[in-house]
């Protein structure tokens, strides 16, 4: 059995798989250019950030329906329950399906379906995050929250993502405020391939309470010292940061340096279709190019609950269960 664990940082876009890609590409009768899954997984294996890009949108075609929704949450959370996901905080791009027609309420009715039924089914708590792409403007942003507003007992909190760089987050302030005043969680991507002020200016004028990436906050000591004084969790994606080139090799990956300068750090997909691996594949990454010991591996499991939305009590009980977990040798 795999180490019970949180993932915080998962686009439900970019689970995807190929073999699902093609289902729903039948079922709704949308071509897809290429011949066969053995075909489409060898795109996978892109060679940049804009042939990922490219990719990543031109597959969200297949996605129309609230049971397309539906099946591809809950395939996802059928294999993040494999990796010993026992909680997921999930983000989805409604601007992405919007543009292309589909209603709002599709997506998040057919997403909230499979999140509904993801304890029973799969032994997984959910919290579903809107997220809006950073690269679009603060009104396309805005008018995607006012018409989300009949959907807000499914959504618990915000997000912000996609191309970080000249997208600073104070854009996104009035958006953010509404959100807060409706009573939702905040979080935003900064700091992945942006700079630390990008870090700081989430917190600051966003209110964020956990920074998505935030590796780029080790260029500023200062601002390091507040991460680690607020405990401000952060949520490192480890196989992505290496395919999206934000670090060379795994072993470069300064995910040590960021746990032993007192960081709340977590460890997630982001987009595990595309990058190689689902959570626990990234843990056991990690733990192979890092030599990461049983011990840090359980505080990392630790920190995705503590970084979580969850409830106290549930917390508490899954953080019991993590301290008692055995590891194999
Ligand atoms: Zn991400």
């Amino acid at each position: 059995m795999p180490l019970p664990k949180a993932e915080l940082h998962l686009h439900i876009e970019g689970s995807l798989e190929p073999e699902l890609a093609f289902a729903l590409a039948a079922r709704n009768g949308v071509p897809l250019p290429y011949a066969s899954t053995e075909e489409l997984r060898h795109a996978y294996s892109f060679r940049d950030l804009q042939s990922f890009l490219d990719l990543y949108y031109a597959l969200t075609a297949v996605l129309r329906t609230e049971d397309d929704f539906h099946d591809l949450a809950d395939a996802y959370l059928r294999r993040a329950a494999a990796q010993g996901v026992r909680h997921a905080e999930i983000f989805f791009d409604p601007q992405a399906h919007t543009s292309r027609g589909v209603p709002i309420g599709t997506v998040i009715e057919g997403l909230g379906r499979a999140l509904d039924q993801a304890e029973h089914r799969h032994g997984v708590t959910t919290r579903l995050i809107l997220s809006f792409l950073r690269d679009q403007s603060a009104e396309s942003a805005l008018a995607t929250f006012e018409s989300a507003r009949p959907h807000l007992h499914r959504v618990h909190g915000v997000g912000l993502d996609s191309a970080e760089v000249g997208h600073p987050p104070a854009k996104f302030r009035e958006v953010y405020r509404l959100a807060a005043e409706a009573g939702l969680h905040r979080v935003a991507h900064a700091g992945e391939e942006g700079p630390p002020a990008y870090i700081t200016e989430a917190l600051d004028e966003l209110g964020v309470e956990r920074v998505d990436h935030g590796l780029r906050c080790l260029e500023d000591p200062a601002l390091v010292d507040r991460l680690a004084r607020e405990q401000v969790p952060l949520t490192v994606c480890p196989l992505s940061n290496v395919r999206l080139r934000c670090v060379d090799t795994l072993a470069d990956h300064p995910l040590r340096r960021m746990i032993d300068a007192g960081l709340l750090v977590t460890v997630n997909s982001d987009d595990p279709a595309y990058f190689g691996g689902y959570a626990d594949d990234n843990f056991a990454a990690v733990r192979e190019a890092l030599g990461l010991d049983d011990e840090t591996l359980r505080t990392l499991a630790a920190n995705s609950f503590t970084a979580s939305f969850l409830d106290e009590e549930t917390k508490a009980a899954r953080l019991a269960e993590v301290a008692a977990y055995t590891f194999a040798d």
